[in-house]
């Protein structure tokens, strides 16, 4: 029987590299559970996050082809603070219950570290408490913005408001116990700084 496996959060703002970050770890053996990805699946087609969505929005909130419909909901919760809230007071627990579940498994298989990539973190302070540490991915907006705007074809002024929405630069770093710089750094160097941390953490 080996001991808990460390619990390692993964936060930083939209293009900081997260997920670029979270590769590296899992290439260097911990176990990845990715918020996003658990959200996107509970709410795509048939998914557990479904019928209740259509029940609290209406049948506006669900597509032909039984998933979400992303770009409705965004009308409906940009507007409806109330609406907002009532999603992710679906989603949430959905997203929770499952980081449970491959929490456990992670544990069972002997992970020496499970790595909980989660966007929100900084926002959200129910995470916090399930973390042993928390790891932020930090770099200038401007980088944030050039990565984005390459990567997505949306406009400046668009990413620079998805930016502006998210936790300023200074909450995340303020709940951060190590902070990887991506800036005017290769991948490489990146990769390198995933295997020094990692190797901390037992990998
Ligand atoms: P999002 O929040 O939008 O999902 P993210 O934080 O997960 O973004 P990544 O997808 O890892 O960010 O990185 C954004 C883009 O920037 C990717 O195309 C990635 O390859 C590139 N990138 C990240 N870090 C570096 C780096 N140090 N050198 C070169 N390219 C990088």
């Amino acid at each position: 029987m080996g001991s808990s496996p460390w619990r390692l959060g993964l936060t930083g703002g939209i293009g900081s590299g997260k997920t670029t970050v979270s590769r590296f770890f899992s290439e260097y053996g911990a176990a990845v559970f990715d918020a996003d990805f658990v959200a996107r699946s509970v709410t795509g087609p048939g998914g557990a996050a479904i019928s209740m969505i259509r029940q609290q929005l209406g049948d506006q909130a669900i597509a032909a082809d039984g998933s979400m419909n992303r770009t409705a909901v965004r009308d409906i919760v940009f507007s409806d603070s109330a609406m907002r809230l009532r999603l992710e007071q679906i989603i949430h627990p959905l997203v929770w219950t499952e980081s449970l579940q491959q929490e456990k498994s992670a544990a069972r298989s002997g992970f020496p570290c499970i790595l909980f990539d989660i966007p929100l973190l900084a926002e959200s302070g129910v995470w916090r408490t399930r973390l042993d540490r928390i790891l932020v991915v930090d770099c200038p907006e401007r980088t944030q913005v050039e990565r984005v705007v390459r990567r997505s074809g949306l406009s400046e002024e668009q990413v620079i408001r998805i930016v502006q929405s998210q936790a300023p630069r200074a909450r995340r770093l303020s709940i951060a116990d190590i902070v990887i710089r991506n800036d005017q750094i290769s991948l490489a160097n990146l990769a390198g700084q995933v295997r020094h941390i990692g190797a901390f953490f037992g990998l």
